[in-house]
Parts: C-alpha cells; sequence; structure tokens
C-alpha cells in the first residue's frame, strides 16, 4: 500500500528532509509506492542567516530564498497553513485561504513549523513593532531605513528629522545584532548621497540581559560590544523597553525618545501550531522528541528544529540550540529514520557537538568561534560568508549569491526606497479618483509603522 508522508513546513528541516528523501526514495516515488507533500504556507524557504545581507541590500532578496517546486519536483506541495493536527486519526487540518481548508490525511509525520518572535505585553509594542525572521520583513526595513533617511534630508522640522533618524532594535541576539550592524553600514554608506542632512542618525541596540551575542562566548560578546560602539551605534545593556506607544520610546533606564522604527529580535518561542496537536509538548511550548526524532510516545511522528525539544547527547539534561546548524543535521537524521522506518531498520540517535558561530558586523566586520578558536574583524567576516555559502541550499542559489558579491566589488549597492510596494494600489486608486492624494500625515504613519 501507498505510504503517504506529510511534512508540515518548508523550512531548514522540511526543506532538507524532503530533499533527502526525494534523493533517497526516487524509485518508490516513480512506482507511486510513497507520496510525499509538503505544505507551506509560502512558496519557498528562508534562508535566515543572509536576511541581514538582504536587508542591507548586499544580497537581492530572491537569492537567499528557495522555491519549493522547483528544488521538490517529486514532491506534492500544497500553499496553505496547516491549522491543527490530529495524529490520533493521522490527520492535518490545512487552511488555503479563508473559508477553504481540507483534511490531508497521512501515513508518517514530519512536523517542522519552526517558531515565532517571542513578544511580550509592552504597550504600543504590537503597533510599532516589527520583527525580523522573514524576507518580507527585510525588504520592509531596507524601504522604510532608506525612506526615513530620504525624509530627514527634506523635512525643516528639527524633531521629525530626529525621529526619523531614530532606530531600536530589542535583542541582542544573532537577528538583532547583525540586522543593525548591516542596516548601520548600509545607512552611513547613504549619508554620502545626502549633504542636505546635517544630523547623525541615532541607532540603539537594547538588550535586557549584561551581553550580546551569547553564541560567541563572552569575551567575544565584550569585543562586539566594543565594535558597535566605534560604529556610532549606542548599546544599552541591562535595559529594557517598558513603552514604544505612538513611536514613544520609554526605557527602563529613564531613556525616553521618539522613534520612527522599533526592531524586535527579542528571541523566540515554537510555533503556535502545536499547541493546535494532539501530540506531547514540553512547559516550553516544544513538541517533545526523542533521541531518534520521532516524538515522545508516536513512533510514526517526526520532529526536528526550532519547535522540538531535542536532547543533546553530547551534554546531560541539555537540549539542541534553535539554530541553522542543528536544523540541518537533524533534517538529515530525521530523513534517514523515516527511511529507516519504511524499511523496518532500526533508527539512529541524533548526535552534534555544536562547532561554534559565526556573525556579520556589516561589510568587512565580524565575530566568530569555531572549535573554540576565536577569530574577529576581516578574517571573521570572510568565514561567516564563505560558511553560509556552503551550506546554502543549491548550487543556483550559491551561484546567484556569489554572483551578487562579485558584483558588489565593482558597483555600488543601490540605495533606493521602494516604500510603495506596501500600498501598489495607490497610484491607480488616485487616478480612478477611489483615493485622494495622501497627506504628509498619512505617509508619516505608514512609514513609521
Ligand atoms: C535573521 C536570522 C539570522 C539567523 N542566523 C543564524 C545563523 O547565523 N546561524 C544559525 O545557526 N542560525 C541562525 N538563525 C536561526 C535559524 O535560521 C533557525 O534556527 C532555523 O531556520 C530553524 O529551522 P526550522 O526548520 O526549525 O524553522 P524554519 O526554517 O523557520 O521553517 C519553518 C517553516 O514552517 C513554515 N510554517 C509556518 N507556519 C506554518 C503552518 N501553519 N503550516 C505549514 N507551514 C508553516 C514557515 O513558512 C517556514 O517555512 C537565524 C535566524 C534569523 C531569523
Amino acid at each position: 500500500m501507498r505510504k503517504r508522508i506529510l511534512i508540515v513546513g518548508g523550512g531548514y528541516v522540511g526543506l532538507y528532509t524532503a530533499l533527502r528523501l526525494q534523493r533517497k526514495l526516487r524509485g518508490p516515488l516513480k512506482r507511486g509506492e510513497v507520496e510525499i507533500t509538503v505544505v507551506d504556507p509560502q512558496g519557498y524557504m528562508t534562508y535566515q542567516p543572509f536576511l541581514p545581507e538582504a536587508a542591507a541590500g548586499n544580497l537581492e532578496p530572491r537569492h537567499v530564498i528557495v522555491p519549493l517546486r522547483r528544488v521538490l519536483r517529486h514532491c506534492k506541495i500544497i500553499n496553505g497553513h496547516v491549522t491543527s493536527i490530529e495524529h490520533a486519526r493521522k490527520s492535518a487540518t490545512v487552511e488555503i485561504a479563508a473559508g477553504e481548508a481540507w483534511p490531508v490525511d497521512y501515513d508518517l509525520l514530519v512536523l517542522a513549523v519552526g517558531s515565532v518572535s517571542r513578544t511580550l505585553p509592552i504597550p504600543g509594542l504590537a503597533e510599532h513593532g516589527i520583527g525580523f525572521k522573514t524576507i518580507e520583513e527585510s525588504i520592509q526595513l531596507r524601504n522604510q531605513v532608506l525612506g526615513l533617511l530620504d525624509r530627514a534630508a527634506s523635512t525643516r522640522d528639527p524633531e521629525e528629522c530626529r525621529r526619523c533618524l531614530t532606530f531600536v532594535f530589542v535583542g541582542g541576539g544573532f537577528a538583532g545584532v547583525e540586522a543593525l550592524a548591516e542596516l548601520q553600514d548600509m545607512a552611513q554608506d547613504y549619508l554620502k548621497w545626502l549633504p542636505a542632512l546635517n544630523a547623525r542618525p541615532r541607532w540603539v541596540l537594547v538588550e535586557a540581559t549584561d551581553r550580546i551575542l551569547p553564541e560567541v562566548g563572552p569575551e567575544l560578546g565584550v569585543y562586539t560590544v566594543e565594535q558597535l560602539r566605534q560604529q556610532e551605534i549606542e548599546v544599552l545593556l541591562n535595559t529594557r523597553l517598558n513603552s514604544a506607544v505612538g513611536g514613544r520610546i520609554e526605557l527602563s533606564d529613564g531613556k525616553v525618545f521618539e522613534a520612527a522604527t522599533l526592531v524586535w529580535t527579542a528571541g523566540v518561542k515554537p510555533h503556535p501550531l502545536i499547541n493546535a496537536t494532539d501530540l506531547p509538548k514540553d512547559d516550553k511550548g516544544r513538541l517533545k522528541a526523542t533521541v531518534n526524532l520521532t516524538v515522545e510516545g508516536h513512533p510514526d511522528a517526526f520532529t526536528a528544529g526550532d519547535n522540538a525539544a531535542v536532547p543533546d547527547l553530547t551534554t546531560e539534561g541539555a537540549y539542541t540550540a534553535p539554530n541553522a546548524q542543528h536544523a540541518v543535521r537533524q533534517a538529515r537524521c530525521l530523513a534517514d529514520n523515516v527511511l529507516a522506518t519504511l524499511r523496518g531498520h532500526e533508527l539512529r540517535p541524533y548526535k552534534h557537538a555544536y562547532v561554534g558561530s559565526v556573525a556579520s558586523l556589516g561589510l568587512y566586520r565580524g565575530v566568530a568561534q569555531l572549535y573554540g578558536v576565536k577569530v574577529r574583524g576581516l578574517p571573521a567576516w570572510f568565514i561567516h560568508r564563505t560558511y553560509h555559502l556552503t551550506r546554502l541550499p543549491t548550487l543556483n542559489r550559491k551561484a546567484r549569491v556569489l554572483g551578487d558579491w562579485t558584483f558588489a566589488l565593482f558597483f555600488r549597492r543601490q540605495f533606493v526606497a521602494l516604500g510603495s510596494m506596501r500600498d501598489p494600489y495607490r497610484e491607480f486608486d488616485i487616478a480612478t479618483g477611489r483615493r485622494a492624494q495622501p497627506s504628509a500625515a498619512d505617509t508619516r504613519a505608514r512609514a513609521s509603522s
């Protein structure tokens, strides 16, 4: 009888699992003995470590995503949200659009929906903040930063100028530090083209603990703080965001100021879909995984990545960290265990000792800790780029990214703020009279929202 494998989520774990299964099950897939279905609301996998470079315009955004239909030719792709899973009946509900939802039945389940931003009930955060996990957010931030620099150079109101030029990032992990450093680097470059601007942009990193980038260790964390401060970035440690109502930032150290941009990168939590399943979760909302990457008590359900609590066999009592390094390796092990289940073989446990981390701090600057060796500056930045290039799925994407970097050696990056992307119907609505010409107040609200 045909075995139906359902993969929920086409990110790191989902894509790498599907690619491996597609390769190893070529014959059974052709003969119709196996069917692999991948469900993801987006038609692509996002290579998240390159999002900061995409935001800064060093990489074309389309080059850091991998189209699922193109690389998973022997799998069935459904673009929709899985809204619930009843594993007791081996059935998932997929919502394609409002009002259209249907069940997808399966024999083996791979649940890999990753994580979402971990937010706090801070007044004004939901209205004024933006996350940094998706390609859409990175494109929006690029447009917003360039648009606000343009506006600051045009306004005659010094308060509005200051507001436009104030960029606040909350959370000193990978995403926050890299996004801030890359965008600040881009803004510095753009200032050369804004001679009319006689104020300096203000970049603020707010971190609740006493260190940033814990992934690279305390010594490189301190170095990173020094580097960022040298780049005119205010790094506020042991500080929390208390309020952002109306774009007015209030911090726990008493500072109060207006900022048009608030980026929230203060950690992640498991995707809420995990709660809409009948599978076992831990107190952090993660699926309870076994060392073989099956879900506890369910040999026909597999999980890995950011949404799973996977025991770390290299450190007693610990769980693997939510990062790409584990996600990619777990996907390989998970796919092999799916194959072993189909063939009635023994499953193998997942074991990987963390190699270290690399982070970029803008063009030609970085930090890296690999196998305990600490690297900083240009060599670390070079390692960062080389490592991620080798990890990027498919030769096609690798070639495109390499092409972008090569072009950037000879041509300056482009500084065009395509802010109207958020409202592409505007011009035609004005032309047809459906909308009045927007006032400056409307434009301001849009750019800072
Ligand atoms: C800006 C940034 C930089 C990073 N840099 C690094 C780095 O340098 N090194 C490192 O090791 N890690 C890094 N990470 C972390 C790394 O990207 C994650 O750990 C990794 O993506 C986790 O893989 P995953 O498969 O669990 O989740 P994801 O890759 O997030 O995939 C989840 C997938 O599930 C899909 N999905 C969501 N909801 C549903 C639904 N209801 N139904 C179906 N599908 C759904 C999503 O669309 C997505 O495609 C970074 C993360 C970010 C945000």
